[in-house]
Formats: structure tokens, sequence, C-alpha cells
């Protein structure tokens, strides 16, 4: 076993699977309304292309959770199926699914079926109009249904990541909240990343992690979780003396680069060491080429190796990576 290890003392072991680039909806944030180039269907992985990379990853390099992701996951086919031989690895990794929910109240059973640890919903407001907004899609209630879908599948945890806009949802963080412990479901509110198609974002209108809690204050006691974060991006919080908690990941104002342990495979192959990364290592080209397992190892472990020691958002020579969060796999 070779650990995926940068010059930073970091070690990899959480690996995100974009398996699309495509999606149903069109999250002002993630990308454009008339959506993107989408990646052309021969140049995207196979289903045993993932598997074998993901297998690599497990058997030789240490990943011990694997999070598949997009683009929309669920609009891959042959989902169950990897999900299922993922969980056939040897050691047996985590595996969970960041999801906008569309469609889950069909799939949810079969996917915990196939063996899936753990849902991640994405979910930014409970009124239909603010949804209709952020999304350009009027889709509330599939969401709704997917999310009830998961709790009944026995998906557990199911988590709700909800990203605050400026003038749109940023007053509604308590308002999620009650529904997200209504329902029993975990919420963690994740501050808005330069990761936009249209590269809009700005610092200062960004609804900051200190804001959010803010908000949360004026209706329920926060009390911090004693034990840190460790390599977690969130700062967990009990609400109302327990049991339930909220989370806030802040990415930008508190990051978290120096314990970050993830890594990123494009839905094209390319191993991506940091979600601001301004280059990627291609992996597709060897693996369909002939490369056996061993060669794809060093490819990945040197791709890793060359990881920065944090995103640099606050440094002024930061720019933005080409692709935005839906092709990167957030
Ligand atoms: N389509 C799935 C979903 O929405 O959960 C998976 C992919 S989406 C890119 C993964 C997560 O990235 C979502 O929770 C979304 O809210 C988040 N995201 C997308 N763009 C973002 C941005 N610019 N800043 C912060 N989070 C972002
Ligand atoms: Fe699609 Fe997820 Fe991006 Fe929204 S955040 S556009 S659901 S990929």
């Amino acid at each position: 076993m070779q650990p995926l290890a940068d010059r930073h003392g970091r070690v990899a072991t959480d690996l995100r699977v974009s398996l699309t680039d495509r999606c149903n909806l069109r999250c002002s944030y993630c990308m454009p309304a008339e959506g993107l180039d989408w990646l052309p269907h021969e140049g995207v992985l196979t289903d045993d292309e993932v598997v074998r990379l993901v297998r690599i990853g497990v058997e030789r390099l240490g990943i011990t959770e694997v999070r598949f992701t997009g683009g929309e996951p669920l609009l891959r086919r042959g989902l169950s199926e990897i999900v299922r031989r993922t969980k056939a690895l040897d050691p047996v990794p985590e595996v969970s699914l960041t999801t906008n929910a569309l469609g889950l109240d069909k799939t949810a059973g079969a996917l915990a079926e196939a063996g899936l640890d753990r849902v991640n919903i994405s979910l930014d407001t409970v009124r239909a109009e603010d949804f209709a907004t952020i999304t350009r899609r009027d889709r509330l209630d599939d969401v709704i249904a997917g999310v009830d879908a998961a709790l009944a599948a026995g998906l557990n945890p199911v988590k709700v990541n909800a990203v605050l806009l400026r003038g749109i949802n940023d007053g509604q963080a308590p308002e999620l909240l009650r529904w997200c412990l209504d329902r029993g479901v975990h919420l963690r509110f994740i501050e808005q990343m330069p990761l936009d198609p249209q590269h809009v974002w700005n610092r200062d209108s960004m609804v900051t992690a200190e804001e959010i809690l803010a908000s949360l204050e004026s209706a329920f006691t926060l009390t911090p979780r004693t034990a840190g974060r460790g390599s977690a991006p969130a700062e967990e919080f009990v609400v109302d003396g327990g049991p339930f908690t909220v989370g806030v990941i802040a990415s930008v104002t508190r990051p978290f680069c120096g314990d970050c342990d993830r890594v990123r495979l494009t839905a094209d192959g390319q191993v991506r060491n940091c979600l601001f990364a301004r280059t990627e290592s291609d992996l597709r080209t060897p693996l369909r080429s002939g490369a056996d397992d061993e060669e794809l190892a060093r490819l990945w472990v040197a791709a890793v190796a060359g990881k920065r020691a944090g995103h640099g958002i606050d440094d002024p020579t930061f720019l933005q990576p080409t692709r935005p969060m839906s092709a990167i796999g957030g």
C-alpha cells in the first residue's frame, strides 16, 4: 500500500468521483442557465473504468471513503452497480453520494440495497419560489420526496447541504434548520466558493459562516462541539442542548486546507488534487492505452504529491479554476 501523500504532510484517503458533468438543475452558483458544453459520451469513463480506478485507489493507495458526485450522479444509469462493485472491494470502503435528490424517491431503496452507506442532499431553501430562482427549475416537491425516500430506505445519516445567497435565501437559515430538525436530517451550511461558471463570485457579497451562525443564534441556542473537526470540514454545533447538531463549512473564511484528506477524479478521468487546482493529471489516456494498475497508481501518487498547501482564495494572485463546480465534482 502506497499512501497518497503530498509534500505538506497530508495523506488523501477520501476520494470524490464525479460520474457525469450533466445535471437536471441549474443552480446559479454552479452551472449556467444554458448548461455547459457537456463532455462527449466517449470522453466519460465507462462503469468498468470508474470501478477499476476506484479499485486501484482502495486496494493500492489507501482510499477508505468513496463519494460519488457530479454533475448529478443519479443521472448515471449504472450508479447502483457502481456502488455495489465499490462495496465489494477489499478493504471495503465507506460509500456515499452527493445528490440533488431528483429521482431519489425511485432509487433510494436500490442504492441502499447495493450498499450505499450515506447520502448528502443539496437543498438551499424550502420555499418553492426561491428554490426555482436558485436552481432555475420548479422541482422542490421532487427533492423533498427524495429526502423522505432516503430516510425510508435507512440511509443513515441523511445530510442536507445548503448554500446561502445574498438577497435570495440568506434570511432562511433558521427556517431550513427547523425543517431539517423536524425530519431528523442533519443540516450543514456551505460558504459559497469561487467556482461559479460566470466568475462573478465576490467575497464581499458572500454570506459568511459568521453571519450564518448569528442568524441561527437568533432562533436557537448553539453550543460548539468540543471535539475538534479533524479532517472534517464542518464545524459542528449542538442545537438547543441536543441531540441534533448543525454544521457550518467555512471553506472561504476559515479554510481547512491544512487538514484536507481529499482527492478528486473527474468524469473524464482526470485526477484533481484540490477543488481549486489549476492543473489536472490525466489517468484516462494511460488507462485506455493499456497501462497496468501499478503504472496508474504511480501516476496517481505523483498527481497528489504536488498538491499546494492551500487554495489561496485570499491571495491577490488567486485564479479561479477553468472548470466550474459541476464539471469538477463537488
Ligand atoms: N448535483 C449534486 C448536488 O447538487 O448535490 C452533486 C454535485 S454539486 C456540484 C455538489 C455540491 O456542491 C452541492 O452541495 C452544491 O451546493 C455545492 N456547490 C456547487 N457550487 C458551489 C459553490 N460555488 N460554492 C459552494 N458550494 C457549491
Ligand atoms: Fe446540479 Fe448540483 Fe450543480 Fe445544482 S449544485 S447545478 S444540482 S451539479
